[in-house]
């Protein structure tokens, strides 16, 4: 008893490989790979076969994905920014640090 998924990706059965071969012969095909549902398959791998379906179901499916969750504006993070000089290997140099405020704690 396995427990799986098809590949989600669009394009899976189109790929040239050994793995995806069934059937007999005379009538053979490409098949979807099929994903097994393990602990170590999580987020987007228990879905997809391979990084390349991923990003083919993504690009295919971009604007579906993206009304799940707009973005109408741009997001900020409140920071505080400071000049500190360090010593480095050809003398002293201005860095830039940028430090991000805590608002939870008042
Ligand atoms: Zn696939």
């Amino acid at each position: 008893m396995s427990n799986f998924v098809w590949c989600h990706g669009p394009s899976c059965h189109t790929s040239h490989t050994q793995d995806r071969i069934r059937g007999v012969k005379g009538s053979k095909v490409l098949r979807t790979k099929k994903v097994q549902q393990t602990t170590y398959n999580t987020g987007m791998y228990s879905y997809f076969c391979s990084q390349g379906c991923y990003n083919d179901f993504a690009h295919k499916h971009v604007r579906e994905v993206i009304a799940i969750a707009p973005r109408t504006e741009a997001l900020e993070t409140p920071i505080n920014v400071t000049k500190e000089q360090r010593e480095g290997w050809r003398g002293t140099y201005t860095e830039t640090v940028i430090n991000r405020v805590d608002n939870n704690g008042g």
